[in-house]
């Protein structure tokens, strides 16, 4: 099915997760684990995380650079494949442009139709230094619309080569916003507009990243009706477990931590901050809920037994 007919079709709000794939040398085992546990709430849809490899540089004492190359993480189609067929229910992998060439996608694609996954998420992906060599005869994608845009070619029947009687694949795609700005956007309209040119390209959805105060979400759906950009806007939520991450979530994700959640986290002993994170993703959900949010997606980060907790409350106070 695909994610926007869940959205059409529920009668409740949904809340759906998303995980990441194991380590290079890990086991699917711990993964099915953590879905398991997650069942109990019936998920529509889990996301499985793709990641590119990354480069570093390290400067040595002789005043020489070593280039450090950390391979990409497999295993998101995999582990897709995985959920979809143990658990039945459908699973969205998130594709890159940063890392994989147009015709790698196009690969990847015709792989997921053949599996049955018609979903999946576009995503431009972080430079973190790592450029794969580009060869003369391939291509890629420099932003999230020209992956959205290679898609829904495909689904037009259209692939990168001419073929005869090429199927048309029914791919649903579902693309990023961000209630604080995308950190290389010079101001939010202008991110804005460069999220409706993916909702013009096809994308049907929106998930956002993670935020902790909800008038940010509130504020970014209400600019982007403004626009024109009429698809469900699902909030991503991260739920704050340690006190490292109050500098960790910001440096690394570009987001805010309000003052009263800071003070909190600081004024407990280190192993009670996911209690205080706990409350505050209930309160942040509760009031979304009311708000009519058509889905809430889980930023899980592995840890099923701290959303387990949350999705717990909210179902007792539904
Ligand atoms: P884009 O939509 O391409 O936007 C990137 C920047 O370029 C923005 O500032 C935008 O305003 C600007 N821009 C867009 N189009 C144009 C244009 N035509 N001309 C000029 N500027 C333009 N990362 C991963 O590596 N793996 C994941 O699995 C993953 N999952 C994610 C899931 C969600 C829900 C979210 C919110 C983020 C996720 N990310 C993931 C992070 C994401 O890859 C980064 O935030 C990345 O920097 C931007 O991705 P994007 O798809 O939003 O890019």
């Amino acid at each position: 099915m695909r994610i926007t007919e869940y959205f059409e079709r529920s009668e409740g709000p949904l809340i759906s997760y998303e995980i990441i794939p194991p380590k290079r040398g890990g086991t699917v085992r711990e993964i099915l684990d953590l879905v398991e546990e997650l069942m109990v709430f019936e998920p529509p849809f889990i996301d499985v995380t793709s990641h590119a490899a990354q480069a570093w540089y390290e400067e040595l004492e002789d005043g020489t650079i070593r280039r450090h190359v950390k391979r990409k993480r497999p295993g998101t189609i995999g582990v897709c494949a995985a959920i979809k067929n143990r658990f039945g229910i459908e699973s969205v992998p998130h594709l890159l442009c940063l890392g994989f060439t147009r015709e790698e996608t196009e690969d990847a694609l015709i792989e997921l139709n053949y599996l049955g996954i018609h979903n999946v998420m576009a995503l431009r992906g972080d430079d973190q230094g790592y450029r794969k060599p580009v060869r003369k005869d391939r291509s890629n994608n420099a932003f999230a619309v020209d992956l959205v845009r290679q898609i829904y070619d495909m689904n037009a029947g259209k692939y990168l080569e001419q073929l005869t009687d090429a199927t048309p694949t029914d791919f649903c795609v579902g693309v990023a916003g961000y209630p604080e700005k995308h950190f290389e956007a010079p101001n939010i309209s202008w991110d804005i507009l460069n999220l409706k040119r993916k909702i013009e390209a096809g994308a049907e959805y929106i998930v956002t990243q993670m935020f902790f105060d909800n008038s940010r979400y509130f504020d970014f759906v209400a600019r982007c009706r403004s626009v024109g950009i009429d698809v469900p806007i699902i909030p991503g939520i991260k739920i704050l477990t340690g006190r490292n991450q109050l500098q960790t979530l910001p440096g690394n994700f570009y987001v805010s931590i309000p003052e009263e959640l800071a003070a909190e986290a600081e004024s407990v002993e280190a192993d009670r901050v996911a209690d205080v994170g706990i409350e505050w993703a209930v309160r942040q959900c509760d009031e979304l809920l009311s708000a009519g949010v058509p889905s809430i997606h889980f930023y899980i980060m592995q840890r099923g037994m701290i959303v387990r907790r949350v999705v717990e409350r909210l179902r007792k106070m539904a």
